[in-house]
Protein backbone atom coordinates (compact mmCIF):
# COMPACT_ATOMS: atom_id res chain seq x y z
CA UNK A 1 0.00 0.00 0.00
CA UNK A 2 1.15 3.75 -0.94
CA UNK A 3 1.96 6.19 1.60
CA UNK A 4 0.91 9.92 -0.19
CA UNK A 5 2.30 13.37 0.98
CA UNK A 6 0.45 16.01 0.31
CA UNK A 7 1.52 19.23 0.86
CA UNK A 8 -1.30 22.32 0.54
CA UNK A 9 -1.65 25.71 1.62
CA UNK A 10 -3.01 26.38 4.77
CA UNK A 11 -6.92 27.35 5.91
CA UNK A 12 -8.21 30.40 5.90
CA UNK A 13 -7.34 32.37 9.28
CA UNK A 14 -10.85 32.90 10.28
CA UNK A 15 -11.70 28.28 9.55
CA UNK A 16 -12.47 26.52 6.90
CA UNK A 17 -15.53 28.11 5.06
CA UNK A 18 -18.71 27.02 6.08
CA UNK A 19 -20.20 28.70 3.06
CA UNK A 20 -19.46 30.30 -0.26
CA UNK A 21 -20.11 33.61 -2.06
CA UNK A 22 -21.28 31.92 -5.02
CA UNK A 23 -23.95 28.84 -5.45
CA UNK A 24 -22.35 27.13 -8.18
CA UNK A 25 -20.02 27.20 -10.96
CA UNK A 26 -20.30 27.35 -14.94
CA UNK A 27 -20.01 24.48 -16.72
CA UNK A 28 -17.19 24.34 -18.77
CA UNK A 29 -16.96 21.69 -21.37
CA UNK A 30 -13.70 21.44 -23.08
CA UNK A 31 -10.42 23.67 -23.29
CA UNK A 32 -9.93 26.03 -25.91
CA UNK A 33 -8.37 23.24 -28.47
CA UNK A 34 -10.48 20.69 -27.54
CA UNK A 35 -8.45 18.95 -24.86
CA UNK A 36 -10.73 17.34 -22.50
CA UNK A 37 -11.20 18.28 -18.94
CA UNK A 38 -10.09 15.20 -16.25
CA UNK A 39 -12.00 12.86 -16.76
CA UNK A 40 -11.53 10.75 -13.19
CA UNK A 41 -14.11 7.73 -12.60
CA UNK A 42 -15.50 9.48 -9.59
CA UNK A 43 -14.69 12.67 -7.29
CA UNK A 44 -16.24 13.05 -3.61
CA UNK A 45 -16.20 16.62 -3.36
CA UNK A 46 -18.47 19.35 -4.33
CA UNK A 47 -17.42 21.82 -7.10
CA UNK A 48 -16.86 25.30 -6.11
CA UNK A 49 -15.69 24.62 -2.68
CA UNK A 50 -12.37 25.18 -0.96
CA UNK A 51 -9.84 21.89 -1.84
CA UNK A 52 -6.03 23.55 -2.10
CA UNK A 53 -6.13 23.88 1.43
CA UNK A 54 -5.26 21.57 4.56
CA UNK A 55 -8.92 20.81 5.32
CA UNK A 56 -9.96 20.51 1.55
CA UNK A 57 -7.77 17.56 0.91
CA UNK A 58 -8.11 18.07 -2.79
CA UNK A 59 -11.07 15.76 -1.83
CA UNK A 60 -8.90 12.98 -2.06
CA UNK A 61 -8.90 11.17 1.73
CA UNK A 62 -11.85 8.61 1.13
CA UNK A 63 -10.99 7.51 -2.16
CA UNK A 64 -7.23 7.14 -0.82
CA UNK A 65 -8.13 5.35 2.15
CA UNK A 66 -10.92 3.06 0.54
CA UNK A 67 -7.73 1.41 -1.67
CA UNK A 68 -5.77 0.77 1.98
CA UNK A 69 -3.44 3.78 1.14
CA UNK A 70 -2.40 6.28 3.50
CA UNK A 71 -2.50 9.92 3.22
CA UNK A 72 -0.89 12.81 4.81
CA UNK A 73 -1.55 16.69 4.28
CA UNK A 74 0.22 18.96 5.99
CA UNK A 75 1.48 22.55 4.82
CA UNK A 76 4.15 22.65 7.02
CA UNK A 77 6.64 22.36 4.70
CA UNK A 78 9.94 23.82 4.88
CA UNK A 79 13.13 23.32 6.80
CA UNK A 80 14.74 20.39 8.48
CA UNK A 81 11.79 20.06 10.75
CA UNK A 82 9.01 20.75 8.97
CA UNK A 83 6.42 17.57 8.78
CA UNK A 84 7.01 17.50 5.20
CA UNK A 85 10.76 16.36 5.51
CA UNK A 86 9.88 13.81 8.70
CA UNK A 87 7.12 12.48 6.23
CA UNK A 88 9.29 11.83 3.11
CA UNK A 89 11.54 9.06 3.87
CA UNK A 90 8.85 6.63 3.50
CA UNK A 91 6.37 8.16 0.85
CA UNK A 92 5.55 6.53 -2.89
CA UNK A 93 3.83 9.96 -4.16
CA UNK A 94 4.13 13.53 -3.23
CA UNK A 95 1.34 15.69 -4.28
CA UNK A 96 2.36 19.31 -4.12
CA UNK A 97 0.73 22.78 -5.64
CA UNK A 98 3.13 25.53 -7.17
CA UNK A 99 1.43 28.36 -5.22
CA UNK A 100 2.66 26.26 -1.67
CA UNK A 101 5.37 24.46 -3.22
CA UNK A 102 7.11 21.22 -1.30
CA UNK A 103 10.86 21.99 -3.30
CA UNK A 104 11.75 18.43 -4.16
CA UNK A 105 15.52 19.22 -4.13
CA UNK A 106 17.72 16.81 -4.86
CA UNK A 107 18.85 16.53 -1.28
CA UNK A 108 15.20 15.74 -0.35
CA UNK A 109 14.75 13.00 -3.68
CA UNK A 110 17.78 11.14 -1.96
CA UNK A 111 15.81 10.99 1.00
CA UNK A 112 13.14 9.65 -0.13
CA UNK A 113 14.16 6.33 -2.04
CA UNK A 114 10.49 5.03 -2.30
CA UNK A 115 9.04 7.98 -3.94
CA UNK A 116 8.09 7.26 -7.65
CA UNK A 117 5.53 10.16 -8.19
CA UNK A 118 5.86 13.68 -7.99
CA UNK A 119 2.01 15.21 -8.95
CA UNK A 120 1.54 18.85 -9.32
CA UNK A 121 -2.32 19.64 -8.41
CA UNK A 122 -1.66 22.61 -10.72
CA UNK A 123 0.78 23.39 -13.06
CA UNK A 124 4.46 24.26 -13.23
CA UNK A 125 6.69 21.31 -11.92
CA UNK A 126 9.94 23.64 -11.82
CA UNK A 127 9.53 23.11 -7.79
CA UNK A 128 10.97 19.51 -8.60
CA UNK A 129 14.69 19.27 -9.49
CA UNK A 130 13.85 17.59 -12.63
CA UNK A 131 17.14 16.36 -13.01
CA UNK A 132 17.24 14.33 -10.10
CA UNK A 133 13.60 13.40 -10.99
CA UNK A 134 15.08 12.14 -14.55
CA UNK A 135 18.27 10.43 -13.07
CA UNK A 136 15.79 8.20 -10.14
CA UNK A 137 13.18 7.18 -12.81
CA UNK A 138 10.57 9.31 -10.87
CA UNK A 139 7.63 10.29 -12.73
CA UNK A 140 6.37 13.55 -12.54
CA UNK A 141 3.48 15.03 -13.73
CA UNK A 142 0.87 17.94 -13.53
CA UNK A 143 -2.51 19.03 -14.40
CA UNK A 144 -1.82 20.59 -17.91
CA UNK A 145 -4.47 23.22 -18.13
CA UNK A 146 -6.60 22.95 -15.30
CA UNK A 147 -5.67 26.70 -14.58
CA UNK A 148 -4.51 28.22 -17.46
CA UNK A 149 -8.04 30.20 -18.50
CA UNK A 150 -7.40 31.18 -15.04
CA UNK A 151 -4.24 32.52 -15.29
CA UNK A 152 -5.24 34.34 -18.45
CA UNK A 153 -8.02 36.28 -16.86
CA UNK A 154 -5.31 37.25 -14.39
CA UNK A 155 -3.01 38.86 -16.32
CA UNK A 156 -5.20 41.13 -18.37
CA UNK A 157 -6.25 42.44 -15.12
CA UNK A 158 -2.83 43.00 -14.07
CA UNK A 159 -2.06 44.89 -17.23
CA UNK A 160 -5.30 47.08 -16.85
CA UNK A 161 -4.70 47.40 -13.10
CA UNK A 162 -1.05 48.51 -13.80
CA UNK A 163 -1.87 50.89 -16.97
CA UNK A 164 -4.75 52.54 -15.36
CA UNK A 165 -2.90 52.70 -11.57
CA UNK A 166 -6.06 50.87 -9.87
CA UNK A 167 -4.97 50.05 -7.17
CA UNK A 168 -3.31 53.00 -5.70
CA UNK A 169 -6.77 54.87 -6.87
CA UNK A 170 -8.73 52.54 -4.93
CA UNK A 171 -6.23 53.06 -1.46
CA UNK A 172 -7.44 56.99 -1.50
CA UNK A 173 -11.07 55.78 -1.56
CA UNK A 174 -10.42 53.59 1.27
CA UNK A 175 -8.05 56.55 3.02
CA UNK A 176 -11.02 58.53 2.81
CA UNK A 177 -9.79 60.93 -0.18
CA UNK A 178 -10.71 62.13 -3.45
CA UNK A 179 -7.41 62.52 -5.00
CA UNK A 180 -7.97 62.62 -8.71
CA UNK A 181 -4.84 64.26 -9.62
CA UNK A 182 -3.10 61.91 -8.00
CA UNK A 183 -4.80 59.27 -9.37
CA UNK A 184 -4.23 60.42 -12.84
CA UNK A 185 -0.81 61.10 -12.91
CA UNK A 186 0.16 57.61 -13.57
CA UNK A 187 -2.87 56.54 -15.42
CA UNK A 188 -3.50 56.17 -19.52
CA UNK A 189 -5.58 53.92 -22.13
CA UNK A 190 -4.23 50.21 -23.04
CA UNK A 191 -5.79 51.31 -26.51
CA UNK A 192 -3.00 51.21 -29.18
CA UNK A 193 -0.47 50.16 -26.51
CA UNK A 194 1.67 47.53 -27.91
CA UNK A 195 1.50 43.95 -25.81
CA UNK A 196 3.53 41.45 -26.44
CA UNK A 197 4.04 37.83 -24.33
CA UNK A 198 6.83 35.61 -23.93
CA UNK A 199 5.53 31.91 -24.67
CA UNK A 200 2.33 32.21 -26.49
CA UNK A 201 1.48 28.18 -25.22
CA UNK A 202 -2.04 27.57 -23.46
CA UNK A 203 -1.79 31.27 -21.01
CA UNK A 204 -0.03 32.93 -23.55
CA UNK A 205 -2.42 32.88 -26.25
CA UNK A 206 -5.15 33.06 -24.23
CA UNK A 207 -4.34 36.34 -22.81
CA UNK A 208 -3.45 37.40 -26.79
CA UNK A 209 -7.48 36.21 -27.37
CA UNK A 210 -8.35 38.34 -24.55
CA UNK A 211 -6.37 41.40 -25.87
CA UNK A 212 -7.84 41.37 -29.20
CA UNK A 213 -10.69 43.29 -28.46
CA UNK A 214 -8.73 46.39 -26.78
CA UNK A 215 -7.45 47.12 -29.93
CA UNK A 216 -4.04 46.69 -28.63
CA UNK A 217 -1.13 45.94 -31.15
CA UNK A 218 -0.27 42.07 -30.43
CA UNK A 219 3.57 40.50 -30.33
CA UNK A 220 4.95 37.34 -29.27
CA UNK A 221 7.83 35.05 -28.94
CA UNK A 222 7.86 31.82 -28.74
CA UNK A 223 10.48 28.83 -29.97
CA UNK A 224 7.83 27.19 -32.04
CA UNK A 225 5.31 29.83 -34.05
CA UNK A 226 1.68 29.60 -34.31
CA UNK A 227 0.33 28.64 -37.28
CA UNK A 228 -0.34 30.94 -39.79
CA UNK A 229 -3.92 31.14 -39.55
CA UNK A 230 -3.89 32.32 -35.39
CA UNK A 231 -1.29 34.83 -36.67
CA UNK A 232 -3.56 36.61 -39.26
CA UNK A 233 -6.72 35.84 -36.89
CA UNK A 234 -5.20 37.97 -34.11
CA UNK A 235 -2.80 40.22 -36.07
CA UNK A 236 0.21 39.14 -34.36
CA UNK A 237 4.07 40.17 -34.86
CA UNK A 238 5.82 37.64 -34.05
CA UNK A 239 9.95 37.88 -32.91
CA UNK A 240 13.21 35.53 -33.66
CA UNK A 241 14.30 36.70 -29.86
CA UNK A 242 13.02 38.14 -26.60
CA UNK A 243 15.45 41.15 -26.90
CA UNK A 244 13.41 41.48 -30.73
CA UNK A 245 10.14 41.90 -28.73
CA UNK A 246 10.93 43.64 -25.76
CA UNK A 247 12.27 46.89 -27.45
CA UNK A 248 9.23 47.38 -28.84
CA UNK A 249 6.43 46.63 -26.30
CA UNK A 250 4.79 48.93 -24.10
CA UNK A 251 3.53 45.77 -21.99
CA UNK A 252 5.16 42.67 -21.61
CA UNK A 253 3.61 39.61 -20.06
CA UNK A 254 5.98 36.52 -19.28
CA UNK A 255 3.96 33.37 -20.23
CA UNK A 256 6.71 30.41 -19.84
CA UNK A 257 7.55 27.70 -17.55
CA UNK A 258 10.73 28.27 -15.29
CA UNK A 259 13.58 25.83 -16.37
CA UNK A 260 17.11 26.40 -16.82
CA UNK A 261 16.49 28.29 -20.35
CA UNK A 262 14.31 31.07 -18.98
CA UNK A 263 15.97 31.32 -15.37
CA UNK A 264 16.79 34.75 -14.91
CA UNK A 265 15.77 35.82 -18.23
CA UNK A 266 14.41 39.33 -17.45
CA UNK A 267 18.07 40.28 -15.84
CA UNK A 268 18.92 44.03 -16.05
CA UNK A 269 20.46 43.83 -19.36
CA UNK A 270 17.10 42.11 -20.60
CA UNK A 271 15.26 45.28 -18.61
CA UNK A 272 17.65 47.80 -20.10
CA UNK A 273 16.08 47.12 -23.51
CA UNK A 274 12.84 47.26 -22.75
CA UNK A 275 10.84 50.82 -23.33
CA UNK A 276 11.24 53.28 -20.25
CA UNK A 277 7.92 53.16 -18.70
CA UNK A 278 6.93 49.84 -19.77
CA UNK A 279 4.83 47.43 -17.82
CA UNK A 280 5.65 44.07 -16.72
CA UNK A 281 2.99 41.52 -15.81
CA UNK A 282 4.66 37.85 -14.59
CA UNK A 283 2.19 35.47 -13.51
CA UNK A 284 4.70 32.34 -14.70
CA UNK A 285 7.29 32.27 -12.22
CA UNK A 286 9.45 34.56 -9.79
CA UNK A 287 12.41 33.08 -11.27
CA UNK A 288 12.20 34.25 -14.44
CA UNK A 289 12.71 37.54 -13.37
CA UNK A 290 16.35 38.70 -11.07
CA UNK A 291 13.93 40.22 -8.18
CA UNK A 292 17.18 43.05 -7.31
CA UNK A 293 17.23 43.83 -10.58
CA UNK A 294 13.59 44.72 -11.09
CA UNK A 295 13.24 46.85 -8.10
CA UNK A 296 16.01 49.00 -9.43
CA UNK A 297 14.13 49.17 -12.51
CA UNK A 298 10.93 50.11 -10.58
CA UNK A 299 13.00 52.58 -8.85
CA UNK A 300 14.83 54.63 -11.81
CA UNK A 301 11.59 54.49 -13.69
CA UNK A 302 12.54 52.27 -16.30
CA UNK A 303 9.95 49.87 -15.53
CA UNK A 304 6.25 51.77 -14.83
CA UNK A 305 4.92 49.08 -13.35
CA UNK A 306 5.61 45.44 -12.33
CA UNK A 307 2.75 43.16 -11.00
CA UNK A 308 2.46 38.97 -10.42
CA UNK A 309 1.46 36.64 -8.02
CA UNK A 310 5.00 34.25 -8.45
CA UNK A 311 7.91 34.81 -6.01
CA UNK A 312 11.22 32.95 -4.90
CA UNK A 313 10.90 31.23 -2.91
CA UNK A 314 7.25 30.93 -1.82
CA UNK A 315 6.19 31.91 0.61
CA UNK A 316 8.54 34.97 0.08
CA UNK A 317 9.88 35.78 3.19
CA UNK A 318 8.52 38.55 4.68
CA UNK A 319 11.25 40.97 4.16
CA UNK A 320 11.17 40.18 0.44
CA UNK A 321 11.83 43.54 -1.62
CA UNK A 322 8.36 43.00 -4.09
CA UNK A 323 6.68 43.86 -1.31
CA UNK A 324 7.45 47.17 -0.51
CA UNK A 325 9.14 48.37 -3.92
CA UNK A 326 7.40 51.06 -5.87
CA UNK A 327 4.38 50.52 -8.46
CA UNK A 328 3.79 47.08 -8.12
CA UNK A 329 0.22 44.89 -8.28
CA UNK A 330 1.67 41.55 -6.21
CA UNK A 331 -0.45 39.14 -4.80
CA UNK A 332 0.68 35.87 -3.23
CA UNK A 333 0.34 32.58 -6.16
CA UNK A 334 -2.93 32.69 -6.54
CA UNK A 335 -3.91 33.24 -10.17
CA UNK A 336 -4.50 29.61 -10.23
CA UNK A 337 -5.80 28.64 -7.30
CA UNK A 338 -9.73 30.46 -7.92
CA UNK A 339 -12.60 27.97 -6.75
CA UNK A 340 -13.27 27.54 -10.01
CA UNK A 341 -9.29 25.82 -10.99
CA UNK A 342 -9.06 24.14 -8.00
CA UNK A 343 -12.30 21.89 -8.82
CA UNK A 344 -10.73 21.20 -12.08
CA UNK A 345 -6.78 19.98 -10.37
CA UNK A 346 -8.85 18.23 -8.02
CA UNK A 347 -10.48 16.45 -10.16
CA UNK A 348 -7.07 15.96 -12.74
CA UNK A 349 -5.39 14.70 -9.27
CA UNK A 350 -7.55 12.25 -8.83
CA UNK A 351 -7.37 11.27 -12.43
CA UNK A 352 -3.81 10.89 -12.45
CA UNK A 353 -3.47 8.77 -9.10
CA UNK A 354 -6.70 6.17 -10.63
CA UNK A 355 -4.30 5.82 -13.66
CA UNK A 356 -1.05 5.37 -11.11
CA UNK A 357 -2.96 2.42 -8.99
CA UNK A 358 -4.80 1.19 -11.88
CA UNK A 359 -1.68 0.70 -13.66
CA UNK A 360 -3.05 2.89 -17.05
CA UNK A 361 -1.50 5.27 -18.93
CA UNK A 362 -1.16 8.72 -17.95
CA UNK A 363 -2.44 11.07 -20.36
CA UNK A 364 0.66 12.38 -22.45
CA UNK A 365 -0.79 16.01 -21.71
CA UNK A 366 0.14 15.59 -18.14
CA UNK A 367 3.62 13.57 -18.48
CA UNK A 368 6.82 15.90 -17.76
CA UNK A 369 9.54 13.52 -16.63
CA UNK A 370 8.81 9.51 -17.39
CA UNK A 371 10.86 6.56 -17.57
CA UNK A 372 13.88 8.82 -17.19
CA UNK A 373 13.59 11.61 -19.45
CA UNK A 374 11.30 14.31 -19.96
CA UNK A 375 8.24 13.14 -21.34
CA UNK A 376 4.79 14.19 -22.77
CA UNK A 377 4.21 17.89 -22.50
CA UNK A 378 7.30 18.01 -20.44
CA UNK A 379 9.37 16.79 -23.47
CA UNK A 380 8.21 19.98 -25.09
CA UNK A 381 8.18 22.85 -23.20
CA UNK A 382 10.76 21.99 -20.33
CA UNK A 383 14.50 21.58 -20.75
CA UNK A 384 16.59 19.12 -18.29
CA UNK A 385 18.09 20.43 -15.37
CA UNK A 386 17.09 21.89 -11.77
CA UNK A 387 15.49 25.07 -11.09
CA UNK A 388 15.04 24.76 -7.32
CA UNK A 389 18.44 25.93 -6.26
CA UNK A 390 17.98 28.48 -3.27
CA UNK A 391 14.51 27.42 -2.14
CA UNK A 392 15.53 26.30 1.37
CA UNK A 393 15.31 30.29 1.94
CA UNK A 394 11.21 29.39 1.90
CA UNK A 395 11.88 28.46 5.78
CA UNK A 396 12.43 32.16 6.48
CA UNK A 397 8.89 32.80 6.34
CA UNK A 398 8.06 30.84 9.38
CA UNK A 399 11.03 31.80 11.24
CA UNK A 400 10.60 35.76 10.76
P1 LIG B 1 2.14 25.67 -21.90
O1 LIG B 1 3.00 24.46 -21.84
O2 LIG B 1 0.88 25.61 -22.68
O3 LIG B 1 2.96 26.89 -22.48
C1 LIG B 1 4.27 27.11 -22.20
C2 LIG B 1 4.89 27.82 -23.37
O4 LIG B 1 6.19 28.25 -22.99
C3 LIG B 1 5.03 26.93 -24.58
O5 LIG B 1 4.49 27.60 -25.68
C4 LIG B 1 6.53 26.77 -24.69
O6 LIG B 1 6.96 26.75 -25.99
C5 LIG B 1 7.01 28.06 -24.11
N1 LIG B 1 8.43 28.02 -23.73
C6 LIG B 1 9.12 27.03 -23.14
N2 LIG B 1 10.40 27.37 -23.00
C7 LIG B 1 10.53 28.60 -23.53
C8 LIG B 1 11.62 29.46 -23.70
N3 LIG B 1 12.85 29.12 -23.35
N4 LIG B 1 11.39 30.65 -24.27
C9 LIG B 1 10.14 30.99 -24.67
N5 LIG B 1 9.07 30.19 -24.57
C10 LIG B 1 9.27 29.01 -24.00
O7 LIG B 1 1.85 26.09 -20.40
P2 LIG B 1 0.82 27.15 -19.82
O8 LIG B 1 0.69 28.27 -20.79
O9 LIG B 1 -0.40 26.48 -19.34
O10 LIG B 1 1.64 27.62 -18.53
C11 LIG B 1 2.87 28.30 -18.68
C12 LIG B 1 3.52 28.50 -17.32
O11 LIG B 1 2.74 29.38 -16.52
C13 LIG B 1 3.63 27.23 -16.46
O12 LIG B 1 4.74 26.46 -16.80
C14 LIG B 1 3.73 27.81 -15.07
O13 LIG B 1 5.09 28.10 -14.77
C15 LIG B 1 2.95 29.10 -15.16
N6 LIG B 1 1.64 28.98 -14.48
C16 LIG B 1 1.37 29.82 -13.45
C17 LIG B 1 0.20 29.69 -12.75
C18 LIG B 1 -0.16 30.64 -11.64
O14 LIG B 1 -1.02 30.32 -10.82
N7 LIG B 1 0.46 31.80 -11.57
C19 LIG B 1 -0.76 28.61 -13.04
C20 LIG B 1 -0.43 27.86 -14.23
C21 LIG B 1 0.76 28.02 -14.89
P3 LIG B 1 6.97 25.49 -26.94
O15 LIG B 1 6.03 24.48 -26.38
O16 LIG B 1 6.52 26.10 -28.21
O17 LIG B 1 8.38 25.04 -26.92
Amino acid sequence: MAKVVCVLYDDPIDGYPQSYARDDLPEIKTYPGGQTLPTPKAVDFQAGTLLGSVSGELGLRSYLESLGHTLVVTSDKDGPDSVFEKELHDAEIVISQPFWPAYLTAERIARAPNLKLALTAGIGSDHVDLQAAIERGITVAEVTYCNSISVSEHVVMMILGLVRNYIPSYQWVVKGGWNIADCVTRSYDVEGMHVGTVAAGRIGLAVLRRLKPFDVHLHYFDRHRLSEEVEKELNLTWHATVEDMVKVCDVVTINCPLHPETENLFDEKMLSKMKRGAYLVNTARGKICDRDAIVRALESGQLAGYAGDVWFPQPAPRDHPWRTMPHHGMTPHISGTSLSAQTRYAAGTREILECWFEKRPIRDDYLIVDGGKLAGVGARSYSAGNATGGSEEAARFKIA
